[in-house]
C-alpha cells in the first residue's frame, strides 16, 4: 500500500461513524467524574432529555454501552418471547442482519421480500398483515433509512398498514441512520420501539446506542420472556438513572450535551433536515451527471425513498467499487463507504450525514470524480458542476 499523502486533512465520506465536529470533540475530553456526582446527572439527565426531543417522544428511554447492534438486541428480547413471529420489511443488508440476530435468538422471522433498488412494496405487507388472521405476527421490524442501499422507508406508510390492518403487532423502527439527519417522530408515527446510536446524525463516537420504548412496548416488555440481563429494561428502571445495567460512559454524554446544543440551539432540527436534503440532492445530481457514458449510477431506482443522509452508488459492469475507494483512499486521502453483503465490490456509498456542509460535500465529489479518472472509470466529467447548479 503506497503511503497516505500525509498533508492536509483526510475527507471522511463514510456514512456512519461520522465526522465530529471540534467542540464535540473537545467537549468528550473531559476528565472523569462519579456517575452519581449530582453534576454529572444534571448532564446525564438533559442529555435524555434531549434525546427524547430528537426522537420526538415522551416515553420511556433506555440506554446502552455498545453500538446499534446492542440496541437492535435490547429491543427484541425485550420485548418477545421464544418463538414469537417477527415479520421484517427486507430493505437491504441491515434488515438481513437484524433478521439474522432475530433468528440467533430463537424468534420465528418471516419478511416481506423486496427488490433493492426499488424498495419494499407496502402493498405486501398489507396483504401479509391482513393474511394473519390468528395474530401470530408479533412485531413488525422496519430499517427507517437502509445504510447499505441509500435507501429511506417511509414509516407512517408503514403505521398506516397495520392501523388498516387492525393488526396488532408491535411496530419497531431502527433509525440509526436516520435520526438527526431525516425526519423522525417515534410517538406521532405510532411506533413502538426505536434503535438508535451515538455515531451518525448525533455525530459522536461510537460506543452508545439506546431505544425508546411506548407505552404499548412496555406492556409487551412485562410479558416478554427472552433471556436478558445487561438489557433488561426492568433492571435498569430500578437503577438511579433508569438506564445502563452497568458502568456509564459519562465522557460521551459531555458530547452528547454539546451536539444536542449544536443540533437543537445553534442550527434547529428542522435546519438540520433541511442541510441533509441540501446536500443529498447535490450528491445525486453529481451522480446522475456521472452515469451518463455507462458511468456509475444511482443505486437507488425509486425517488421517492432516496435517502437524504446516503447515497449508495452502482459501478459499471465489469469495474471494482473497492479498487476505486482504494484510490481515492490511498492517492487522496477520501474515505469512502464500501458496497455490503451482495454489494461488496458493486456498490460504494458517500455518507451525507452529521457535521457536514457544501465545502466538505464538494471536495469529497471532486475527489470522487479524480479517483475515477484516475483509475480508469467510465464516466461523463463535470459531476461537480452539475452539484454546484443543484447547490446555487
Ligand atoms: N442499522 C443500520 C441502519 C446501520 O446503518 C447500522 C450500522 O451502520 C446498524 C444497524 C448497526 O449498527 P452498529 O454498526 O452501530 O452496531
Amino acid at each position: 500500500e503506497p503511503a497516505r499523502k500525509p498533508r492536509g486533512r483526510q475527507f471522511f465520506a463514510n456514512p456512519g461513524p461520522t465526522n465530529i465536529p471540534d467542540s464535540v470533540l473537545l467537549a468528550t475530553a473531559h476528565q472523569t467524574v462519579d456517575f452519581n456526582d449530582p453534576n454529572f446527572i444534571a448532564v446525564y439527565e438533559a442529555c435524555v432529555a434531549g434525546l427524547k426531543r430528537v426522537l420526538k417522544t415522551q416515553q420511556e428511554i433506555f440506554l446502552y454501552t455498545g453500538s446499534g447492534h446492542a440496541a437492535w438486541e435490547a429491543s427484541l428480547v425485550n420485548l418477545l418471547s421464544p418463538g414469537d413471529r417477527i415479520l421484517i420489511l427486507e430493505s437491504g443488508y441491515f434488515s438481513l442482519s437484524w433478521a439474522a440476530m432475530a433468528q440467533d435468538l430463537g424468534l420465528a422471522v418471516q419478511s416481506v421480500a423486496a427488490d433493492w433498488r426499488r424498495g419494499v412494496d407496502l402493498a405486501a405487507l398489507r396483504e401479509a398483515l391482513a393474511a394473519d388472521k390468528g395474530h401470530g405476527i408479533k412485531a413488525v421490524c422496519v430499517v427507517h433509512n437502509e445504510t447499505a442501499t441509500g435507501m429511506m422507508i417511509p414509516l407512517p406508510e408503514v403505521r398506516a398498514a397495520l392501523d388498516a390492518t387492525g393488526h396488532p403487532a408491535l411496530f419497531l423502527a431502527d433509525t440509526i441512520s436516520s435520526l438527526g439527519s431525516l425526519d423522525f417522530r417515534m410517538d406521532e408515527w405510532g411506533i413502538d420501539a426505536c434503535v438508535g446510536g451515538s455515531q451518525k446524525g448525533l455525530m459522536l463516537p461510537t460506543g452508545m446506542s439506546f431505544t425508546g420504548v411506548s407505552a404499548k412496548g412496555m406492556a409487551a416488555h412485562a410479558a416478554s420472556t427472552l433471556p436478558k440481563h445487561y438489557f433488561n429494561w426492568t433492571n435498569m428502571l430500578k437503577r438511579p438513572h433508569r438506564s445502563f445495567v452497568g458502568t456509564i460512559p459519562v465522557s460521551l454524554f459531555y458530547g452528547l450535551q454539546e451536539s444536542l446544543r449544536l443540533i437543537e440551539q445553534e442550527e434547529g432540527l428542522e435546519n438540520v433536515f433541511a442541510r441533509h436534503t441540501r446536500l443529498a440532492k447535490a450528491v445525486r445530481a453529481a451522480v446522475q451527471h456521472w452515469s451518463g457514458n455507462n458511468g456509475p449510477q444511482l443505486f437507488c431506482l425509486n425517488p421517492a425513498r432516496y435517502s437524504d443522509s446516503v447515497t449508495a452508488i452502482l459501478m459499471p459492469e465489469g469495474y471494482d467499487a473497492d479498487a476505486l475507494r482504494a484510490v481515492a483512499l490511498q492517492k487522496f486521502n477520501l474515505s469512502l463507504g464500501g458496497g455490503l453483503g451482495p454489494l461488496g465490490g458493486k456498490v460504494f456509498r458517500i455518507g451525507h450525514l452529521g457535521d457536514l456542509n457544501e465545502p466538505m460535500i464538494l471536495g469529497t465529489l471532486a475527489t470522487v470524480e479524480l479517483a475515477m479518472k484516475t483509475a480508469g472509470v467510465p464516466h461523463t466529467p463535470g459531476g461537480v458542476q452539475a452539484a454546484i447548479e443543484a447547490l446555487a
